[in-house]
Protein backbone atom coordinates (compact mmCIF):
# COMPACT_ATOMS: atom_id res chain seq x y z
CA UNK A 1 0.00 0.00 0.00
CA UNK A 2 1.04 3.52 -0.59
CA UNK A 3 0.39 6.26 1.19
CA UNK A 4 -0.30 10.27 0.20
CA UNK A 5 -0.61 13.38 2.04
CA UNK A 6 -3.38 15.05 2.31
CA UNK A 7 -2.20 18.10 0.83
CA UNK A 8 -0.83 16.61 -1.97
CA UNK A 9 -1.91 13.39 -3.89
CA UNK A 10 1.00 13.30 -6.58
CA UNK A 11 4.20 11.80 -4.19
CA UNK A 12 3.42 8.58 -2.79
CA UNK A 13 5.47 7.26 0.07
CA UNK A 14 5.87 3.51 1.87
CA UNK A 15 3.90 2.23 4.80
CA UNK A 16 7.55 2.22 7.17
CA UNK A 17 7.85 6.41 5.81
CA UNK A 18 4.44 7.40 6.73
CA UNK A 19 5.18 5.27 10.17
CA UNK A 20 8.31 7.11 10.54
CA UNK A 21 7.52 10.85 9.50
CA UNK A 22 3.93 10.96 11.49
CA UNK A 23 3.18 14.19 9.48
CA UNK A 24 3.92 14.88 6.41
CA UNK A 25 6.84 17.25 4.81
CA UNK A 26 3.85 19.75 3.35
CA UNK A 27 2.44 19.66 6.79
CA UNK A 28 -0.33 16.96 5.20
CA UNK A 29 -1.84 14.17 6.90
CA UNK A 30 -1.35 10.25 5.68
CA UNK A 31 -3.89 8.47 3.73
CA UNK A 32 -3.67 5.30 2.16
CA UNK A 33 -4.17 5.73 -1.70
CA UNK A 34 -7.27 4.18 -1.40
CA UNK A 35 -8.99 2.55 1.05
CA UNK A 36 -8.82 -1.67 0.52
CA UNK A 37 -11.81 -3.92 0.77
CA UNK A 38 -11.79 -7.09 2.12
CA UNK A 39 -12.28 -10.34 0.08
CA UNK A 40 -15.24 -11.78 0.11
CA UNK A 41 -14.28 -15.19 1.58
CA UNK A 42 -13.30 -12.78 5.03
CA UNK A 43 -16.55 -10.85 4.73
CA UNK A 44 -18.15 -13.83 5.22
CA UNK A 45 -16.33 -15.54 7.88
CA UNK A 46 -16.16 -12.08 10.15
CA UNK A 47 -18.79 -13.74 12.02
CA UNK A 48 -16.78 -16.63 13.37
CA UNK A 49 -13.16 -15.19 12.95
CA UNK A 50 -11.57 -15.06 16.18
CA UNK A 51 -10.08 -11.19 17.00
CA UNK A 52 -6.81 -12.02 16.38
CA UNK A 53 -8.04 -13.07 12.82
CA UNK A 54 -9.79 -9.98 11.83
CA UNK A 55 -7.07 -7.89 13.50
CA UNK A 56 -4.61 -9.64 11.13
CA UNK A 57 -6.96 -9.34 7.82
CA UNK A 58 -7.82 -5.86 8.99
CA UNK A 59 -4.05 -4.52 8.87
CA UNK A 60 -2.08 -6.99 6.32
CA UNK A 61 -3.37 -4.88 3.14
CA UNK A 62 -2.16 -1.89 4.92
CA UNK A 63 1.71 -3.36 5.18
CA UNK A 64 1.49 -5.67 2.27
CA UNK A 65 5.46 -6.43 1.04
CA UNK A 66 6.53 -4.65 4.09
CA UNK A 67 5.90 -6.74 7.06
CA UNK A 68 5.26 -10.06 6.22
CA UNK A 69 2.32 -12.02 7.14
CA UNK A 70 4.06 -14.80 9.47
CA UNK A 71 5.71 -11.37 11.07
CA UNK A 72 1.93 -9.57 10.96
CA UNK A 73 0.28 -12.43 12.80
CA UNK A 74 3.01 -12.69 15.48
CA UNK A 75 2.77 -8.70 15.98
CA UNK A 76 -0.93 -8.50 16.56
CA UNK A 77 -0.94 -11.71 18.82
CA UNK A 78 1.69 -9.93 21.08
CA UNK A 79 -0.08 -6.89 20.86
CA UNK A 80 -3.84 -7.23 21.86
CA UNK A 81 -3.35 -10.02 24.59
CA UNK A 82 -6.82 -8.32 25.27
CA UNK A 83 -9.94 -7.88 23.44
CA UNK A 84 -12.88 -5.98 23.04
CA UNK A 85 -16.35 -7.31 23.67
CA UNK A 86 -19.99 -6.01 23.16
CA UNK A 87 -21.59 -6.15 25.90
CA UNK A 88 -25.46 -6.09 26.05
CA UNK A 89 -26.95 -2.92 28.16
CA UNK A 90 -30.82 -2.91 29.44
CA UNK A 91 -32.56 0.45 28.54
CA UNK A 92 -35.91 1.27 29.23
CA UNK A 93 -37.06 0.86 25.87
CA UNK A 94 -36.74 -2.65 24.40
CA UNK A 95 -34.54 -1.54 21.54
CA UNK A 96 -31.19 -3.46 21.61
CA UNK A 97 -28.26 -1.65 23.39
CA UNK A 98 -24.57 -2.61 23.43
CA UNK A 99 -21.50 -1.38 24.95
CA UNK A 100 -18.61 -2.17 22.58
CA UNK A 101 -16.20 -2.07 25.63
CA UNK A 102 -12.74 -1.14 24.26
CA UNK A 103 -10.58 -0.42 27.96
CA UNK A 104 -9.51 -3.85 28.52
CA UNK A 105 -5.62 -3.19 28.12
CA UNK A 106 -3.13 -2.13 29.78
CA UNK A 107 -3.93 1.56 30.12
CA UNK A 108 -7.63 1.01 30.24
CA UNK A 109 -8.39 3.09 27.57
CA UNK A 110 -8.96 2.38 23.74
CA UNK A 111 -5.55 4.09 22.77
CA UNK A 112 -3.84 0.86 23.46
CA UNK A 113 -4.87 -0.39 20.47
CA UNK A 114 -3.30 2.03 18.28
CA UNK A 115 -0.17 2.01 20.75
CA UNK A 116 0.80 -1.60 20.81
CA UNK A 117 0.95 -2.11 17.29
CA UNK A 118 2.45 1.25 16.04
CA UNK A 119 5.25 0.15 18.65
CA UNK A 120 5.31 -3.35 17.30
CA UNK A 121 5.49 -2.08 13.65
CA UNK A 122 8.35 0.76 14.46
CA UNK A 123 10.64 -2.17 16.09
CA UNK A 124 10.13 -5.04 13.15
CA UNK A 125 10.90 -1.88 10.44
CA UNK A 126 14.20 -1.10 12.41
CA UNK A 127 15.02 -4.12 12.34
CA UNK A 128 18.98 -4.07 12.26
CA UNK A 129 19.23 -0.51 12.88
CA UNK A 130 22.11 0.19 15.47
CA UNK A 131 20.90 2.81 16.50
CA UNK A 132 18.54 3.38 19.22
CA UNK A 133 15.07 4.96 17.83
CA UNK A 134 14.26 7.93 20.01
CA UNK A 135 10.31 8.56 20.07
CA UNK A 136 9.64 12.02 22.07
CA UNK A 137 5.58 12.81 22.80
CA UNK A 138 4.18 15.17 24.52
CA UNK A 139 1.16 14.44 26.13
CA UNK A 140 -1.84 15.80 28.14
CA UNK A 141 -2.53 12.53 30.26
CA UNK A 142 -4.29 9.35 28.35
CA UNK A 143 -2.04 9.48 25.13
CA UNK A 144 1.70 9.48 26.75
CA UNK A 145 0.36 6.43 29.31
CA UNK A 146 -0.73 4.28 25.96
CA UNK A 147 2.55 4.82 24.16
CA UNK A 148 4.43 4.22 27.32
CA UNK A 149 3.46 0.86 27.88
CA UNK A 150 2.82 0.06 24.51
CA UNK A 151 7.14 0.87 24.18
CA UNK A 152 7.70 -0.57 27.07
CA UNK A 153 10.69 -3.08 26.59
CA UNK A 154 10.75 -2.83 23.19
CA UNK A 155 14.02 -3.06 21.51
CA UNK A 156 15.93 -0.74 19.72
CA UNK A 157 13.87 2.22 20.91
CA UNK A 158 13.47 4.36 23.64
CA UNK A 159 10.76 6.92 24.88
CA UNK A 160 10.91 10.19 26.53
CA UNK A 161 7.75 11.37 27.15
CA UNK A 162 6.74 15.20 28.22
CA UNK A 163 3.84 16.34 30.62
CA UNK A 164 2.58 19.42 32.40
CA UNK A 165 3.98 18.91 36.26
CA UNK A 166 1.07 19.14 38.35
CA UNK A 167 -1.54 18.46 35.58
CA UNK A 168 -2.68 14.71 35.13
CA UNK A 169 -4.04 13.16 37.30
CA UNK A 170 -1.84 10.57 39.94
CA UNK A 171 -2.48 7.44 38.08
CA UNK A 172 -1.68 8.94 34.63
CA UNK A 173 1.52 10.11 36.58
CA UNK A 174 2.17 6.80 37.07
CA UNK A 175 1.38 5.48 33.74
CA UNK A 176 4.01 7.77 32.43
CA UNK A 177 6.70 8.15 34.62
CA UNK A 178 6.68 4.22 36.84
CA UNK A 179 7.96 2.10 34.28
CA UNK A 180 10.99 3.06 33.68
CA UNK A 181 13.42 0.62 31.36
CA UNK A 182 13.58 2.27 28.12
CA UNK A 183 10.92 4.67 29.16
CA UNK A 184 11.55 7.84 30.46
CA UNK A 185 9.57 10.34 31.97
CA UNK A 186 9.83 14.58 32.02
CA UNK A 187 7.50 16.82 34.41
CA UNK A 188 7.90 20.21 32.40
CA UNK A 189 6.91 23.15 34.45
CA UNK A 190 4.14 24.70 32.43
CA UNK A 191 0.82 23.82 30.57
CA UNK A 192 0.06 20.99 28.01
CA UNK A 193 0.81 23.53 25.36
CA UNK A 194 4.08 24.13 26.05
CA UNK A 195 5.17 20.46 26.20
CA UNK A 196 3.94 20.30 22.83
CA UNK A 197 5.42 23.27 21.66
CA UNK A 198 8.93 21.76 23.10
CA UNK A 199 8.12 19.00 21.67
CA UNK A 200 7.54 20.57 18.08
CA UNK A 201 10.95 22.91 18.48
CA UNK A 202 13.30 19.79 19.34
CA UNK A 203 12.26 18.25 16.22
CA UNK A 204 13.76 21.24 14.41
CA UNK A 205 16.58 21.53 16.28
CA UNK A 206 20.05 20.64 14.18
CA UNK A 207 22.18 19.68 16.84
CA UNK A 208 19.60 16.76 18.02
CA UNK A 209 18.75 15.96 14.87
CA UNK A 210 22.73 15.34 14.32
CA UNK A 211 22.70 13.72 17.46
CA UNK A 212 19.82 11.34 17.57
CA UNK A 213 17.40 9.13 15.18
CA UNK A 214 13.82 11.41 16.29
CA UNK A 215 10.67 10.45 16.14
CA UNK A 216 7.20 11.08 17.22
CA UNK A 217 3.65 8.87 18.18
CA UNK A 218 1.43 11.38 18.33
CA UNK A 219 -2.18 10.18 17.19
CA UNK A 220 -2.01 11.94 13.46
CA UNK A 221 0.03 9.15 13.16
CA UNK A 222 -1.38 6.68 10.30
CA UNK A 223 -0.42 3.13 12.24
CA UNK A 224 -2.30 4.64 15.41
CA UNK A 225 -5.04 4.54 13.23
CA UNK A 226 -5.22 1.49 11.30
CA UNK A 227 -5.58 -0.85 13.93
CA UNK A 228 -8.45 1.33 15.24
CA UNK A 229 -10.54 -0.32 12.50
CA UNK A 230 -10.42 -4.08 13.80
CA UNK A 231 -12.69 -3.96 16.92
CA UNK A 232 -15.13 -1.99 14.09
CA UNK A 233 -14.88 -5.20 11.85
CA UNK A 234 -14.92 -7.39 14.64
CA UNK A 235 -18.35 -6.07 16.56
CA UNK A 236 -20.24 -5.61 13.20
CA UNK A 237 -19.42 -9.05 11.81
CA UNK A 238 -20.75 -11.10 14.76
CA UNK A 239 -23.94 -8.61 14.67
CA UNK A 240 -24.21 -7.25 11.23
CA UNK A 241 -26.16 -3.81 10.47
CA UNK A 242 -24.85 -1.72 13.87
CA UNK A 243 -24.93 2.10 14.37
CA UNK A 244 -21.70 2.80 16.05
CA UNK A 245 -21.69 5.90 18.36
CA UNK A 246 -18.34 7.18 18.71
CA UNK A 247 -17.06 9.48 21.66
CA UNK A 248 -15.02 11.59 19.49
CA UNK A 249 -12.18 14.48 20.16
CA UNK A 250 -9.60 14.05 17.15
CA UNK A 251 -11.56 11.56 15.53
CA UNK A 252 -9.33 9.04 15.08
CA UNK A 253 -11.52 6.54 16.67
CA UNK A 254 -14.38 7.72 13.93
CA UNK A 255 -11.86 7.47 10.77
CA UNK A 256 -11.18 4.23 11.35
CA UNK A 257 -14.93 3.42 11.73
CA UNK A 258 -15.30 4.88 8.40
CA UNK A 259 -12.16 2.65 6.93
CA UNK A 260 -13.98 -0.61 8.42
CA UNK A 261 -16.83 0.52 6.67
CA UNK A 262 -15.51 1.02 3.64
CA UNK A 263 -13.56 -2.23 3.63
CA UNK A 264 -16.84 -4.00 3.89
CA UNK A 265 -17.78 -4.60 7.27
CA UNK A 266 -21.31 -4.50 7.55
CA UNK A 267 -21.70 -1.26 9.75
CA UNK A 268 -25.26 0.95 8.94
CA UNK A 269 -24.09 4.38 10.05
CA UNK A 270 -22.46 6.45 12.83
CA UNK A 271 -23.05 9.14 15.30
CA UNK A 272 -20.31 11.40 16.27
CA UNK A 273 -20.57 12.19 19.67
CA UNK A 274 -19.06 15.17 20.60
CA UNK A 275 -19.05 16.85 24.10
CA UNK A 276 -19.61 21.13 24.26
CA UNK A 277 -16.45 21.31 21.82
CA UNK A 278 -18.81 20.95 18.73
CA UNK A 279 -16.88 21.55 15.61
CA UNK A 280 -17.79 18.98 13.63
CA UNK A 281 -21.74 18.37 14.28
CA UNK A 282 -21.63 22.23 13.19
CA UNK A 283 -19.96 21.35 10.19
CA UNK A 284 -22.02 18.71 9.31
CA UNK A 285 -25.10 21.41 10.08
CA UNK A 286 -24.02 24.08 8.39
CA UNK A 287 -21.28 23.19 6.43
CA UNK A 288 -18.84 24.97 7.28
CA UNK A 289 -15.65 24.07 9.07
CA UNK A 290 -14.83 26.48 11.66
CA UNK A 291 -11.85 25.67 13.88
CA UNK A 292 -12.62 27.00 17.86
CA UNK A 293 -10.21 27.04 21.27
CA UNK A 294 -10.63 24.09 22.99
CA UNK A 295 -13.09 23.93 26.07
CA UNK A 296 -12.22 21.76 29.16
CA UNK A 297 -15.06 19.39 29.96
CA UNK A 298 -15.50 16.11 31.89
CA UNK A 299 -14.97 14.05 29.00
CA UNK A 300 -11.56 15.92 28.64
CA UNK A 301 -9.73 13.72 26.16
CA UNK A 302 -12.21 14.71 23.89
CA UNK A 303 -11.40 18.68 24.91
CA UNK A 304 -10.55 19.40 20.54
CA UNK A 305 -11.53 22.84 18.89
CA UNK A 306 -9.55 21.49 15.90
CA UNK A 307 -9.90 17.90 15.41
CA UNK A 308 -7.07 16.62 13.38
CA UNK A 309 -8.08 13.62 11.49
CA UNK A 310 -11.17 15.93 10.09
CA UNK A 311 -8.72 16.77 7.26
CA UNK A 312 -8.44 12.92 6.16
CA UNK A 313 -11.71 12.49 7.02
CA UNK A 314 -12.34 15.33 3.88
CA UNK A 315 -9.74 13.94 2.00
CA UNK A 316 -12.07 10.68 1.44
CA UNK A 317 -15.81 11.30 2.18
CA UNK A 318 -17.69 14.75 1.03
CA UNK A 319 -19.51 16.52 2.80
CA UNK A 320 -22.89 14.89 1.38
CA UNK A 321 -21.63 11.71 1.90
CA UNK A 322 -20.40 12.29 5.34
CA UNK A 323 -24.07 13.80 5.99
CA UNK A 324 -25.64 10.02 4.67
CA UNK A 325 -23.43 8.09 6.83
CA UNK A 326 -22.94 10.12 10.23
CA UNK A 327 -25.51 11.85 12.48
CA UNK A 328 -23.72 14.58 15.11
CA UNK A 329 -24.76 15.64 18.01
CA UNK A 330 -22.88 17.58 21.15
CA UNK A 331 -23.72 16.68 24.91
CA UNK A 332 -23.31 19.14 27.60
CA UNK A 333 -21.60 18.05 30.76
CA UNK A 334 -24.86 18.02 32.99
CA UNK A 335 -26.48 15.72 29.96
CA UNK A 336 -23.73 13.45 30.77
CA UNK A 337 -23.64 13.43 34.16
CA UNK A 338 -27.48 12.57 34.27
CA UNK A 339 -26.73 9.60 31.43
CA UNK A 340 -23.82 8.26 33.77
CA UNK A 341 -26.90 8.49 36.76
CA UNK A 342 -29.23 6.82 34.62
CA UNK A 343 -27.84 4.09 32.97
CA UNK A 344 -26.36 2.89 36.35
CA UNK A 345 -29.87 2.90 38.14
CA UNK A 346 -31.82 1.20 34.57
CA UNK A 347 -29.25 -1.02 34.42
CA UNK A 348 -26.35 -1.53 37.17
CA UNK A 349 -23.67 -0.41 34.40
CA UNK A 350 -21.13 2.26 35.30
CA UNK A 351 -19.80 4.66 32.10
CA UNK A 352 -16.89 6.67 32.13
CA UNK A 353 -17.58 10.27 31.66
CA UNK A 354 -16.49 9.91 27.55
CA UNK A 355 -18.56 6.39 26.89
CA UNK A 356 -21.63 8.37 28.47
CA UNK A 357 -21.42 10.88 25.92
CA UNK A 358 -21.42 8.49 23.41
CA UNK A 359 -24.37 7.03 25.21
CA UNK A 360 -26.76 10.22 25.81
CA UNK A 361 -26.36 10.97 21.49
CA UNK A 362 -27.09 7.31 20.79
CA UNK A 363 -30.34 7.91 23.02
CA UNK A 364 -31.08 11.10 20.82
CA UNK A 365 -31.54 9.35 18.19
CA UNK A 366 -33.08 6.16 19.31
CA UNK A 367 -36.36 7.23 16.81
CA UNK A 368 -34.63 7.84 14.32
CA UNK A 369 -32.88 5.32 13.92
CA UNK A 370 -35.75 2.71 13.97
CA UNK A 371 -34.30 -1.00 14.49
CA UNK A 372 -30.65 -0.03 13.97
CA UNK A 373 -29.12 -2.14 16.75
CA UNK A 374 -26.67 0.41 18.50
CA UNK A 375 -23.00 -0.13 20.08
CA UNK A 376 -21.55 2.54 22.01
CA UNK A 377 -17.87 2.50 22.35
CA UNK A 378 -16.93 2.93 25.84
CA UNK A 379 -13.14 4.58 25.17
CA UNK A 380 -12.13 4.52 28.58
CA UNK A 381 -13.06 2.42 31.88
CA UNK A 382 -14.93 4.08 34.46
CA UNK A 383 -12.31 3.91 37.26
CA UNK A 384 -9.74 5.85 35.31
CA UNK A 385 -12.51 8.51 36.03
CA UNK A 386 -13.85 7.66 40.01
CA UNK A 387 -13.35 11.42 41.06
CA UNK A 388 -16.55 12.21 38.31
CA UNK A 389 -18.30 8.90 38.68
CA UNK A 390 -18.21 7.75 42.44
CA UNK A 391 -20.34 10.82 43.48
CA UNK A 392 -23.02 10.03 40.50
CA UNK A 393 -23.56 6.52 40.91
CA UNK A 394 -22.91 6.88 45.15
CA UNK A 395 -20.30 3.77 45.60
CA UNK A 396 -17.14 2.62 44.36
CA UNK A 397 -15.23 1.80 41.38
CA UNK A 398 -12.87 -1.01 41.70
CA UNK A 399 -9.88 -0.64 40.25
CA UNK A 400 -8.76 -3.17 37.37
CA UNK A 401 -5.85 -5.07 38.04
CA UNK A 402 -3.51 -3.40 35.30
CA UNK A 403 -4.24 0.05 36.71
CA UNK A 404 -3.55 -1.20 40.20
CA UNK A 405 -0.58 -2.46 39.62
CA UNK A 406 0.57 0.63 38.02
CA UNK A 407 -0.72 2.64 41.59
CA UNK A 408 1.85 0.81 42.64
CA UNK A 409 4.68 2.82 40.82
CA UNK A 410 7.07 4.65 41.69
CA UNK A 411 7.22 8.29 39.92
CA UNK A 412 10.68 8.77 38.52
CA UNK A 413 10.49 12.24 36.42
CA UNK A 414 12.88 14.72 35.66
CA UNK A 415 11.90 18.06 36.31
CA UNK A 416 12.16 20.88 34.05
CA UNK A 417 11.41 23.97 32.76
CA UNK A 418 10.07 24.84 29.71
CA UNK A 419 13.02 25.49 27.98
CA UNK A 420 14.78 23.78 25.03
CA UNK A 421 18.09 23.88 26.61
CA UNK A 422 16.97 22.23 29.23
CA UNK A 423 15.18 19.37 26.79
CA UNK A 424 18.61 19.13 25.13
CA UNK A 425 20.64 18.40 28.09
CA UNK A 426 18.36 15.82 29.11
CA UNK A 427 18.08 13.94 25.67
C1 LIG B 1 -8.50 9.95 22.96
C2 LIG B 1 -9.80 9.64 23.59
C3 LIG B 1 -11.03 9.90 22.94
C4 LIG B 1 -11.12 10.63 21.63
O1 LIG B 1 -10.71 9.85 20.56
P1 LIG B 1 -10.38 10.51 19.14
O2 LIG B 1 -9.85 9.42 18.31
O3 LIG B 1 -9.36 11.59 19.42
O4 LIG B 1 -11.65 11.09 18.62
C5 LIG B 1 -12.22 9.51 23.56
N1 LIG B 1 -12.19 8.90 24.77
C6 LIG B 1 -11.03 8.64 25.42
C7 LIG B 1 -11.10 7.98 26.75
C8 LIG B 1 -9.80 8.98 24.86
O5 LIG B 1 -8.67 8.73 25.53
Amino acid sequence: MKYFSTKDKSSAVSFAEALFCGLAKDGGLFVPQAIPEYSSAVKSSLATMSFLDVAFETIKPYVEGEIPDGVLQEIVASAYTFSAPLVHVKSETSKDRYVLELFHGPTAAFKDFGARFMARAFAYLRRGETRTLKILVATSGDTGGAVADGFFGVEGISVTVLYPKGRVSPLQERQIAGLGGNISAIAVDGSFDDCQALVKAAFKNEELKKRLDLSSANSINIARLIPQTIYYSAASGKKPGLCFSVPSGNFGNLTAGLYAQKMGAPISKFIAATNINKTFPEYLESGKYEEKKSVATISNAMDVGAPSNFERMKSHFSLEQMRSNILSTFITDDETRLCIKKVYAQSGYILDPHGAVGFCAADRYLNDLGNTPIAVLATAASAKFRETVEPLIGCKIPLPQSLEAAMKREVNASLIKADLNELCAML
